[in-house]
């Protein structure tokens, strides 16, 4: 398993002594073990970390791909804002509404049980914004590049608002559950279906960093 991090690139910020490397992807291949790879992460104080959801043989050749949906509150047109493209007119960025982050959260849920008519080992992962499926069946595995591509393009039929080419196998790279999403300061946290109609990230311990204190929040 490769992991990988990015230290700085849209928050501006990093450590001192990594300035050079704010923006690259850090592919992290060299370890002992998963304490190693946490204390290699930590070293760069990463406003990101990604595992890699290729699977790779002994001579470093991809053999096959976990496959994945990326449900993201960006996806989704909200009655009161509009589209991602009504939004960056006003310069609103990648910012999303309380409307948006439910929308999604539909989604996730409609999405979910929509694949557990094919698939029977998935997880669901709230990434900071929105929701991650992975899908752990070993015959979605070895799904070809054609079959991801179709699944995507009948998923996004159907009227889910997902990132396409995440399904269809192109972003190799994908946020580590309970690593921190710097751009949102919430914490990755994988959840059970059954949890997800209740689940309120703004609130939720579980997803809140302890650097943000609990009198910021309520006063926001
Ligand atoms: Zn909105």
């Amino acid at each position: 398993m490769k992991y990988a991090v990015i230290i700085g690139r849209h928050t501006r910020i990093f450590p001192v002594e990594y300035r050079e490397d704010a923006d690259t992807t850090i592919i992290i291949d060299d370890y002992k073990d998963l304490a190693d790879v946490r204390n290699q992460v930590i070293e760069f104080l990463p406003e990101a970390v990604y595992y890699d959801r290729n699977v790779y043989d002994q001579k470093d050749r991809k053999t096959c791909q976990e496959l994945a949906f990326d449900l993201d509150p960006e996806n989704i047109t909200c009655p009161i804002h509009g589209s991602l493209a009504d939004k960056m007119k006003r310069g609103q960025g990648l910012s999303f509404c309380k409307v948006e982050l439910n929308m999604v959260k539909e989604q996730a849920l409609n999405l979910y049980e929509h694949l557990e008519k094919q698939f029977s080992q998935m997880r669901l992962v709230y990434s900071g914004r929105g929701f991650h499926i992975h899908v752990l069946d070993p015959a979605a595995y070895a799904f070809d590049e054609k079959k991801r591509l179709e699944i995507a393009r009948a998923v996004k039929e159907k009227g889910f608002a997902i990132d396409e080419w995440v399904t269809a196998g192109e972003m190799r790279l994908i946020r580590l559950p309970y690593s921190l999403n710097g751009l949102v300061s919430r914490i990755v946290l994988p959840l059970e279906k059954r949890e997800l109609e209740k689940f309120d990230p703004i609130h939720d311990e579980r997803c809140l960093p302890k650097f943000l204190s609990k009198r910021a929040l309520t006063s926001s």
